[in-house]
């Protein structure tokens, strides 16, 4: 039989990823009986008055004449449907002046495949007649959602700067931009085409601040570059944010990613993207290539929602107690059970998870995974959220930072006892294996 061969493109997004493997031993059943508790993997919570939402909102749809047949009977444009676009861009510039219209804002199925689109509109390959130059996407911050990783075509097109730490009291810590690694690194590097960040932050929980965030702005505007601002968690929806000093900015530098996922609609697969409207042009074209259209279902159901001002209530009313109880339970968790040891928890500012530091662990996380894995703790350790380094060595390799291989991701969002469980079982391994 002839060998399958696949092209450039192929073998680089169909080989080894981290994410790959991660995801593949994420699905790994574990020993049969084996009591499990599951603080891996990125999925939501399912919040009962949330799904009691959107279930009365298609039973509105199901009992409006041809509503329903029409929803699932129809693509809708490349750029998405109209009178969601509408709403999301109504309720935005209402709420916060952002001088947006329905041209500037974009869906895609699920706001991972926005950052594909986006990633590789902004980096790789750019032809000026017969000059080709290779650009890159700057991450300012990683450790940073491992999820990014891999999402280049071209390879070696992203680049990161490494955060630096502030410890704070009562073993938390938080992370920052290092802006003085960032500006000189834009001052060297003329092939920086895009910058992206995660706000909140998967891994870490971390929000940057509103004072980062205008740098950063300031940034992309002095070297007329897009900032990809990636607000799966944040304001106005889902509103997983436990911090002031976190306000949602837009402006034509900015590109702004949100979702419907992480407020209960994950398997509906919505991202939105606010952007200057070339951007929003592109992707719509993009998406027309690539996927005919996007969903319908999540738009039709979340619209009339967003239009009332319902979703955002509920965002604020809901979602956002309901994950702060259980964020700051678990954060309470962590300090009993690891008490005596050398550890820190990321300052739980929002995302749906928490970044523990044991700095004294013997073990690499991610050897320490598969100790906790036999044990039926199922985490995501925390190298693969370091990626990027640039490979003209200037930063240092992503193995350098003092927490490459010292902290894991925990979902806290698994009903409590079992988050507890999980909590205490990993401290008891962490005390059997510090140096
Ligand atoms: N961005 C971040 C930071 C995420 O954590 C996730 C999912 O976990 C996504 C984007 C993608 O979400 P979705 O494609 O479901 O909108």
């Amino acid at each position: 039989m002839s060998l399958t061969r696949f092209s450039d493109f192929g073998t680089k997004l169909c080989g080894h990823s981290g994410i790959l493997q991660l995801m593949d031993d994420l699905g790994k059943p574990l020993p049969k009986d084996m009591p499990s508790y599951q603080l891996g993997g990125g999925n939501p919570a399912q919040i009962p008055a949330i799904a009691a939402m959107y279930r009365a909102q298609m039973e509105k749809i199901l009992a409006n004449g041809t509503e329903f047949d029409d929803v699932i009977g129809r693509y809708d444009a490349p750029q998405g449907r109209t009178a969601f676009i509408e709403a999301v861009a109504s309720y935005l510039s209402h709420e916060y002046g952002w001088n947006i219209g329905p041209e500037n804002v974009a869906i895609t199925n699920g706001s991972q495949s926005a950052c594909f689109y986006l990633f590789n509109l902004f980096s790789g390959t750019y032809t000026n007649g017969k000059k080709a130059t290779k650009k890159k996407l700057l991450f300012p911050l990683v450790p940073e959602y491992i999820g990014y990783a891999d999402q280049g075509i071209e390879s070696g097109t992203f680049v990161s700067i490494p955060s630096h730490f502030e410890p704070l009291a009562d073993n938390t810590f938080k992370y920052h931009v290092h802006f003085d690694l960032l500006e000189t690194y834009l001052q060297k590097h003329d092939d920086v085409s895009a910058m992206c960040v995660s706000r909140p932050t998967n891994p870490t929980g971390n929000v940057l601040t509103d004072k980062e965030i205008s740098r950063l702005s300031a940034l992309a505007e002095q070297y007329d570059i897009p900032l990809i601002v990636d607000n799966a968690y944040g304001l106005p929806w889902p509103d997983i944010i436990f911090t002031e000093n976190a306000t949602p900015t837009w402006n034509e530098h900015i590109v702004l990613s949100m979702s419907l996922s992480k407020i209960g609609l994950p398997s509906l697969r919505t991202g939105i993207i606010i952007a200057k409207k070339e951007i929003v042009t592109a992707l719509g074209n993009l998406n027309a290539i690539a996927a005919l259209a996007s969903g319908s279902l999540g738009q039709a159901i979340a619209g009339p929602l967003i239009k009332s001002g319902e979703l955002v209530r509920a965002a604020k009313t809901i979602v956002r107690p309901f994950y702060q109880e259980k964020s700051d339970a678990t954060v309470g968790w962590i300090k009993k059970y690891c008490a005596g040891g050398d550890f820190a928890v990321h300052k739980n500012e929002g995302s749906i998870f928490l970044w523990l530091l044991m700095n004294d662990l013997a073990v690499p996380t991610k050897e320490f995974y598969h100790i906790l894995k036999k044990r039926g703790v199922i985490v995501v350790p925390g190298e693969y959220f370091f990626f990027g380094a640039p490979d003209d060595g200037s930063t240092p390799p992503v193995e350098a930072h003092p927490h490459y291989d010292k902290c894991l991701r925990l979902n806290y969002a698994r009903p409590p006892e079992e988050v507890e469980q999980g909590i205490k079982i990993i401290a008891e391994e962490y005390f059997r294996h510090r140096k």
